[in-house]
C-alpha cells in the first residue's frame, strides 16, 4: 500500500483540513469493517450505504478520512480532510500516485476473459517484475482506484481489469490509471442492453486506446478489427494475437490434455515455444496468447512467457473442472452472455468425449431488447451442438429449451429440463444425471447457477 502524507491528499484532492492529529497513513480503505490501523477512510457515498454513517467506528483503527460531509463532532487525535466528492477525490488520490511512478501500468477490457487475462498477464510479467495487479474483479470506478492504491515504490508494473456497462466509463477509468499498455479480449454481446447496439459496446471499449503506447488486440475477432481499423488517430504499437497466423503472436499444434491444453506459441521477432496451461478450452488459449503479446511488448523473453502461463492455475467459477465420483462438473456458473455461452458449450461437447454433455445453463442478464432472439439462437445452437441433456434454469432460458426442441423436431437433439430456478435444478439434478456424465453449469451472475452444484454427486 502507498503511504500518504496529509500533504499529498491536499495536493491530490485540492481538500481542506479540518481536524489535524498526524500527517501520513499506511493506506486507504472505503469499508469501516476491513480498515486497519494507520489506514485513511474515505466516506464514500454508495448505493446502498453512506460511509460517513460510518465514520467514528472507522476511526477506532482509522487515522484519518476524507469526507464530504462535515462530522457533528470532530473526532479527538485524528486527521479529518473534507472535499466536495469523496468518490473523486479517491480516483485523484489514486491518479496522484500513479503518476508519481512511471512504470507500465497493463489496462485489460473485453466482453469475456477480462479477470483470466489480467490473471495470466500478471503470471507473466512476474517472471521478471515486481508486479501487482487487482484482486478479484475490482475493475469499477471504485475498485480500480483502489487497487491502484496498492502500488509502492519498488513496483515495476501494475496489471488492472476495467469493467464498464455504459459509454465513457473505459474512458474514465484510464484518466485515473493512464495505461501504457490496453488489451482488448473480445468484443461480445455483454451489456449490450444497456449500450443499445453491439457498435456502442465495441465504441465503449476501444475507449481504452487512447493515449496507449502499445495496444494488444484479438486479430481473431473480426468486429473489433473493424472498429479499430475505423480509428485513424491511433499512432501507438499494434500487437495482434489469433488462434492463428497470420498475427504478430499466434498459436499452432493445439492439444488437449487432462489438465488443460498444450500449444506452440509463436511470436513475431521473438521465437517460438512449447506451452502447457493448466486450464481448458481454446478461449484461454486466446486469453494466453493476450497475455504472451503483453509479455513480448515488455522484453520478456518467450520461454520465460511459457513458464509465466505454466504457473497460471485458474480462477474459481471460471470454467473450473471439478469430479465428484464419476460426474465431471465444469463450474463456469461465475457469469454468463451469448459469446461465452458459445464457447462453453464447445468445449463441454469435446470434454465430453464419448460421455454424455448436459448443458445446465442458466439465463443470460443485462440483454434488455436483445434478450429474446439471443436465447433463441441459443436454443437453436445447443439442438445441435451435440449435448445430450439441456437443463434450461429460468424464464428466459425456457424460450431457448421451446426453441431447442423446435429445431430438433423432437429427434436427435437432446433432452430438455426446464426449471424456475437454481434451487429447483438442485434439487431435481440427480434424477437426470448419470455416472460418467460431463455437465456444464453456468449462467448470469444474478442466477447463481452455482447452487446447483450443492446438489449433484449425492445419490452417487
Ligand atoms: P470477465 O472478467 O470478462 O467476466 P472471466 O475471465 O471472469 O471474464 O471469465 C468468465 C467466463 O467467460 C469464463 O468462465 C468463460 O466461460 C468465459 N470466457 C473467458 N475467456 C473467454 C474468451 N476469451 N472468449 C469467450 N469466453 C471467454
Amino acid at each position: 500500500m502507498a503511504h500518504i502524507t496529509v500533504d499529498d491528499i491536499l495536493e491530490a484532492t485540492g481538500g481542506e483540513v479540518i481536524a489535524e492529529n498526524g500527517t501520513s497513513f499506511s493506506g486507504v480503505s472505503i469499508d469501516s469493517r476491513t480498515i486497519g490501523a494507520g489506514d485513511l477512510f474515505i466516506a464514500i457515498r454508495g448505493e446502498h450505504f453512506d460511509g460517513h454513517d460510518f465514520l467514528e467506528q472507522a476511526l477506532v483503527e482509522g487515522s484519518g478520512a476524507i469526507v464530504q460531509m462535515r462530522p457533528p463532532a470532530l473526532p479527538r487525535g485524528r486527521v479529518v480532510v473534507c472535499v466536495q466528492d469523496t468518490l473523486r477525490s479517491l480516483q485523484e488520490l489514486a491518479h496522484f500516485f500513479r503518476m508519481k511512478q512511471d512504470i507500465p501500468v497493463v489496462a485489460v477490457t473485453g466482453s469475456n476473459g477480462k479477470t483470466t487475462t489480467k490473471e495470466m498477464i500478471h503470471c507473466v510479467v512476474s517472471t521478471r517484475f515486481r508486479a501487482v495487479k487487482n484482486e478479484g474483479n475490482l475493475n469499477n470506478h471504485i475498485g480500480l482506484p483502489l487497487s491502484l492504491m496498492q502500488l509502492e515504490p519498488g513496483h515495476e508494473v501494475i496489471v488492472l481489469e476495467m469493467g464498464m456497462n455504459a459509454s465513457g466509463e473505459i474512458r474514465r477509468l484510464c484518466e485515473i490509471a493512464v495505461p501504457s499498455h490496453g488489451v482488448i479480449t473480445n468484443i461480445g454481446s455483454a451489456h449490450v442492453g444497456r449500450l443499445g447496439s453491439y457498435e456502442a459496446v465495441r465504441g465503449a471499449k476501444l475507449e481504452i486506446l487512447e493515449g496507449l503506447k502499445t495496444a494488444v488486440l484479438n486479430g481473431d475477432d473480426e468486429f473489433l478489427m473493424a472498429g479499430f481499423r475505423e480509428i485513424r488517430e491511433f499512432s501507438g504499437r499494434l500487437l495482434t494475437f489469433a488462434m492463428k497466423g497470420p498475427a504478430d503472436v499466434y498459436a499452432s499444434h493445439v492439444r488437449y490434455t487432462d489438465e488443460g491444453s498444450r500449444f506452440t506459441l509463436h511470436i513475431r521477432g521473438g521465437g517460438n515455444a512449447d506451452v502447457s496451461l493448466n486450464v481448458h478450452g481454446d478461449f484461454n488459449v486466446s486469453n494466453a496468447l493476450a497475455a504472451a503479446a503483453v509479455g513480448h511488448s515488455l522484453g520478456i523473453g518467450i520461454q520465460e512467457i511459457a513458464s509465466g502461463l505454466a504457473a497460471y492455475k485458474g480462477c474459481p467459477m471460471r470454467f473450473e473442472v471439478i469430479k465428484k465420483g464419476r460426474i465431471t462438473i465444469i463450474n463456469d456458473s461465475y457469469n454468463a452472455n451469448p459469446s461465452s455461452m458459445r464457447e462453453s458449450l464447445k468445449e463441454l461437447v469435446r470434454l465430453a468425449g464419448t460421455g454424455r454433455a448436459i448443458a445446465v445453463l442458466g439465463d443470460m442478464r443485462e440483454l434488455s431488447a436483445f434478450s429474446k432472439e439471443e436465447h433463441r439462437d441459443l436454443g437453436r445452437l445447443i439442438a445441435r451442438s451435440g449435448a445430450a441433456v439441456f437443463v434450461a434454469v429460468g424464464a428466459r432460458m425456457a424460450a431457448a429449451a421451446d426453441e431447442s426442441l423446435k429445431a430438433s423436431d423432437g429427434k436427435n437433439g437432446p433432452a430438455v429440463f426446464t426449471f424456475r430456478d437454481a434451487d429447483e435444478a438442485r434439487k431435481s439434478i440427480m434424477s437426470i444425471l448419470k455416472e460418467g456424465d460431463t455437465v456444464l453449469i453456468k449462467g448470469s451472475r444474478s442466477m447463481a447457477m452455482e447452487r446447483v452444484i450443492e446438489g449433484i454427486g449425492h445419490a452417487l
